[in-house]
């Protein structure tokens, strides 16, 4: 613990960085979003490219709330990855294809600020936790399933990063569903059913095995989340299986989840999870409650995203507003 360091101003300022395009929020000291300031990130410009349209983007959206960076503590910045928090390193960011990059000293030379730097699917659940779907829990677990399914543990108001900023990575756990080959390179982890991307290999696995289905797509070009929310809607046969395949494999790593951290609230966000709706969140519970002890006669606290787009930004946020307790510099 060092000397504490007094925030000038009460908003936050935090940014989230994927492959193809970064998003900035400022929040209040409520955490209600001022300003939103977004461009694409264009990777294959080079590192040092997009960490210009970083700086661009901050220097956006500070003037739109009409907050001048030096009046922030820090700023925020999720991105994709293994971080190191503490170098404020990333080690592999594949989709922007960095390798064993000093971010945070990078980025923060540029807007001549402290960056604070972590991992986006945790400060997605930072985000949810302080002021989405959990706020007020005194712990939750966020899922968040896209392309991939990544999860985020919250205890007491605050993240547990592990000590490789892995911890919540729930997606690659060894899952007993089957033996699909990970993006990992791993053999059955969860997210080869639990993820949109899951989702889809079902539909085409049980369409091949003369399931009836009513979407119409080719390989090459993978339905979007309200394609898959439209056929199950109507009853798609094929579709409805791999949902409900998914979403008990989804149960099971949430189950698992609560064998070891029990929190009180889990989020389940991304975009199929939003396309879905209510309608899953039953699923998923009844389904929980058959994998759980836990939950055979009290049914779980499983609950919807709230901050959509802005969670992992939201998150930085109020990650940068830690810093000011704790100086980085
Ligand atoms: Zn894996």
């Amino acid at each position: 613990m060092g000397r504490k360091r007094e925030a000038l101003l009460p908003h936050r300022l935090g940014i989230d960085l994927g492959g193809t395009k970064m998003h900035a929020v400022v929040i209040d000291a409520k955490g209600h979003v001022l300003a939103t300031a977004r461009r694409a990130t264009k990777p294959e410009d080079g590192y040092h490219a997009v960490l210009k349209r970083l700086n661009t983007t901050i220097g956006e959206v500070a003037e739109a709330a009409n907050v001048s960076l030096k009046e922030l503590p820090a700023i925020g910045l999720g991105m994709p990855g293994p971080i190191d928090e503490e170098r404020g390193m990333v080690h592999v960011a594949p989709n922007l294809g960095w390798r064993d990059k000093k971010v945070a000293r990078d980025l923060g030379e540029l807007i001549k600020n402290t960056v604070i730097l972590g991992n986006d699917v945790n400060y997605g659940a930072l985000g949810e936790a302080t002021y989405g779907a959990a706020a007020g829990a005194p712990s939750s677990f966020a899922a968040f399933v896209g392309t991939g399914l990544g999860g985020g543990i919250i205890l007491n108001g605050h993240l547990l990063n592990g000590r490789h900023g892995f911890a919540g990575e729930f997606g690659h756990i060894p899952s007993p569903f089957g033996k699909t080959k990970c993006s990992c390179g791993l053999i059955g982890c969860l997210e080869t059913y639990a993820s949109k991307t899951g989702i889809i290999r079902l539909i085409i696995e049980a369409k091949a095995t003369g399931t009836p289905c009513y979407l119409d797509f080719d390989k090459n070009e993978k339905p979007k989340s309200s394609q898959i929310r439209q056929a199950w809607k109507d009853d798609c046969p094929a579709t409805n299986k791999a949902v409900r395949e998914s979403c008990r494999a989804l149960a099971w790593g949430l189950a698992s989840v609560a064998a070891i951290v029990d929190p009180a609230v889990f989020i389940l966000g991304g975009g199929i999870m939003e396309a879905l709706g209510k309608d899953l969140l039953k699923l998923v519970r009844d389904d929980m409650s058959e994998f759980s002890l836990l939950y055979s006669r009290e049914k779980p606290d499983v609950r919807l995203a709230e901050l959509g787009d802005d969670a992992v930004a939201i998150g930085a946020a109020v990650a940068s507003g830690d810093a000011s307790e704790v100086p980085h510099d």
